[in-house]
């Protein structure tokens, strides 16, 4: 047939002088690799915790504490006093299994390794003029390191490579990757039995507060009844 194209001919050279080591360049990843939207930041994220922090993850924090404390205060001491126990430990595991796993999520970095083991949190602007994407060939040209697996990608808000990257979630501050995926997943099931349960306890005060009403008017008419007879 025909030699290769002279630029398929500089990646195979360019691939030749790679370091042989565990860090072995991929092939060439996807076009989805994006620079930072913000390069004046030149650090990089270790947390979720760390600040500036986002507008979100406030939000969350004060709906989770709002939502709890109504739950403790106003809803399971206005239900049966025999169920209050019951209720009060269920919604304090889940609570508790959340507050793990929330701080487990946003702790945790899914940074690649080589990216973990450094000090440095200084990260390289990308110069558009030798590059296109963060990652190519394999090689991250803002962190400076060659990437473990396909699914890495450079988050412009953490401004790191993460490694088995699934997104950036703003409710954490932090990246979803394959580091900290399974507490992303607790805390998001963790979040939502918590929502079902407070709903259901908002049911339940509904459910007795009626009964209540329609207790109280019959003994009104069992009464009314009484008086007229004597
Ligand atoms: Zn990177
Ligand atoms: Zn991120």
């Amino acid at each position: 047939m025909s030699s290769p194209p002279p630029a398929a001919a500089a990646e195979d050279a360019a691939a030749a002088e790679r370091p042989p080591s565990s860090q072995q360049p991929l092939p060439p990843p996807g076009p989805k690799n994006t620079a930072p939207p913000n390069t004046a930041d030149r650090h990089r994220r270790r947390h979720g915790l760390q600040p500036p922090l986002h507008p979100l993850q406030l939000v969350g924090w004060l709906a989770l504490a709002a939502l709890s404390t109504g739950a403790f205060v106003v809803q399971v001491p206005a239900l049966p006093p025999a169920f209050q126990p019951a209720l009060t430990a269920a919604l304090s595991a889940v609570l508790l299994v959340h507050l793990a796993a929330h701080l487990a999520a946003a702790l945790v970095d899914p940074a690649e390794e080589e990216l973990r083991k450094r000090r440095s949190v200084e990260v390289s602007q990308l110069d558009r003029q030798k590059h296109l994407h963060a990652i190519e060939q394999g090689r991250c040209h803002l962190c400076d390191i060659w990437v473990t697996g396909r699914r890495t990608k450079h988050c412009g808000y953490c401004n790191k490579c993460v490694a088995g990257f699934d997104h950036h979630c703003k409710w954490l501050n932090q990246c979803v990757g394959s580091r900290n995926y399974a507490p992303f997943v607790m805390c998001v099931a963790s979040a939502m039995a918590a929502s079902a349960t407070v709903a259901a306890l908002a049911v339940a005060q509904l459910v007795v507060g009626r009964t209540h009403a329609v207790l109280v008017q019959q003994d009104v008419k069992v009464g009314a009844n009484s008086l007229s007879r004597i």
